[in-house]
C-alpha cells in the first residue's frame, strides 16, 4: 500500500509512494523521491488519445498537452487516455464511425463503451497513467 511521501515528487507532483530501505519512490511515476530530470532535458512529448464525456456523448481527440486541451473543452468527465497520436485518433474515428454524431463526438454506447471500459481496466485512472508515461519518458531521456 502506498504511503504519503515526505515531500511532493519533483517529476509529477505525486504525493504517495513506497519506501524501499531508506529510499522513497513515487507511486505515480516511479521516480525516486528528490530526483528530477536534468534541467537541460526538454520535457518529453507524450501524445494521448483522450475520451471525454459530455452527457451521453464522448469526444475522441488527441493532444500532446492534454491538461491545457481538456481545460478548453466543455465536458463532464475524462473517461480514458490511450497512448497515441493523430494516426490512432483517425483509426478510432473510423472504428466507431457508426456512432459518430458529428465532428469528434460519438454516442457513448455499444462497442465504443466496451472499448473505453477496456482502456480503464487495462490502463487505469487517466491522469495516473499519464504521469506514469511521463516518468517513463523522462527516464528514457535521462539514461
Ligand atoms: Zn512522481
Amino acid at each position: 500500500m502506498p504511503d504519503p511521501l515526505p515531500s511532493r515528487c519533483r517529476v509529477c507532483g505525486g504525493e504517495v509512494g513506497e519506501r524501499h530501505d531508506d529510499t522513497w519512490f513515487c507511486a505515480r511515476c516511479g521516480w525516486r523521491l528528490g530526483d528530477a530530470p536534468d534541467a537541460d532535458i526538454p520535457p518529453p512529448r507524450i501524445d494521448v488519445v483522450y475520451y471525454l464525456r459530455y452527457r451521453d456523448r464522448v469526444k475522441i481527440g488527441t493532444s500532446a498537452s492534454p491538461r491545457r486541451r481538456l481545460a478548453a473543452i466543455m465536458h463532464d468527465e475524462l473517461l480514458a487516455f490511450e497512448p497515441g497520436d493523430r494516426r490512432l485518433e483517425r483509426e478510432r474515428h473510423q472504428q466507431f464511425a457508426d456512432l459518430r454524431e458529428g465532428g469528434e463526438w460519438f454516442t457513448l454506447t455499444g462497442l465504443l463503451a466496451t472499448h473505453i471500459d477496456g482502456l480503464r481496466t487495462r490502463i487505469g485512472e487517466p491522469w495516473a497513467a499519464y504521469d506514469r508515461w511521463l516518468g517513463e519518458a523522462f527516464r528514457r531521456l535521462s539514461s
